[in-house]
């Protein structure tokens, strides 16, 4: 019988989101396709240095301790050729992850087979590859900077998301962007507020993430000692009326976050330095630069990731 990914949580990962590639790409671009060949093979027994989303990934899958089947299932997707890919494996072998599925790609685009392995969240260093993913409707997010260090006395695994954008769609978002009016924004909520939102392009990562953690307290009630691991927190510049939206959406999702930041336009940044979580997704490119020191993600979808902005 083929191997069954649908029951479980799929995460399909680039080498350039779990390990720190610049000195490898740096080859590749200032030398060519055949010195970087030359250097990975050189190099195939040195490890990687852990990149922006490994304190994520390593926390996730130790969730598997908790079940007899495995609830979360990563897959490298690289677009390295299997030779030059070796130092990936290699590496992925000596920081001890419990990844055996990988598909080497080389140059292509991943994004393609995203649906044939049943990927729930696509993450990649690749601005092009994550846009393309997007753009077939797919749930994607471009890894872009953070601090990498990993505490390993921290065993929780926290999750931050921004709201419009990222769990459901842009249809509010585009109220606020095309009228410029936070009033109409609000009225616009209100007389929806008992209309669940439209799912966004994160919705069934967190649905899966969600079931994770009903899985986690079920798991509790049989070892009274465990610990569970996951908090889920939405940090949205949504703020009063709008919260209540919001609020009934996740209630009829059946999701529920430990935390929930309705900022009304404050900097998200100054409570996620409190929070620290392991990964932040946000659609707008804004946010994640004023929480630079953050495992940050960009999700380039819907109405802000359409108009051009001055970032500077
Ligand atoms: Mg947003």
């Amino acid at each position: 019988m083929a191997y069954d990914l649908t029951n479980r949580l799929v995460i399909g990962l680039s080498s350039s989101a779990l390990f720190d590639l610049h000195e490898s790409d740096e080859i590749f671009r200032e030398q060519g396709e055949q010195e970087y060949r030359k250097y990975q093979r050189e190099k195939q027994d040195i490890p990687l240095t852990t990149g922006v989303a490994y304190p994520f990934i390593r926390r996730l899958l130790k969730l598997n301790q908790i079940s007899d089947e495995p609830i979360v299932e990563v897959i490298l997707l690289s677009r390295n050729d299997p030779d030059t890919g070796l130092r990936v494996m290699n590496s992925i072998e000596y920081h001890k992850l419990s990844i055996t599925r990988a598909v080497f790609l080389q140059g292509q685009s991943a994004y393609k087979y995203i649906p044939a392995f049943d990927i729930e969240l696509f993450l990649s260093a690749n601005e092009s590859d994550v846009k393309q993913a997007i753009d077939a409707g797919y749930s994607a997010g471009q890894i872009l900077h953070g601090d990498i260090s990993d505490d390993l006395d921290d065993r929780q695994l926290r999750i931050a998301f921004d709201f419009d954008g990222v769990i459901i769609d842009d249809e509010s978002e585009s109220i606020y962007k095309e009228n410029k009016n936070l009033d109409e924004f609000h009225t616009h909520e209100s007389t929806k507020v008992d209309v669940a939102h439209n799912p966004g392009p994160l919705k069934n990562f967190i649905d899966r993430i969600s079931h994770i953690q009903k899985l986690e307290n079920a798991y509790k009630l049989k070892n009274p000692n465990y610990e569970p691991v996951l908090r889920v927190s939405i940090v949205t510049a949504r703020n009063a009326p709008s919260h209540k939206r919001a609020i009934n959406t996740m209630r009829a999702w059946d999701i529920l976050a430990n935390e929930a930041f309705f900022m009304g336009g404050v900097d998200k940044s100054k409570v996620l330095e409190v929070l620290k979580p392991h990964i932040f997704f946000d659609d707008q490119k804004l946010h994640l630069k004023s929480a630079s020191i953050l495992p940050s993600v960009h999700i380039p979808f819907g109405i802000a990731n359409k108009v051009v902005h001055n970032e500077g």
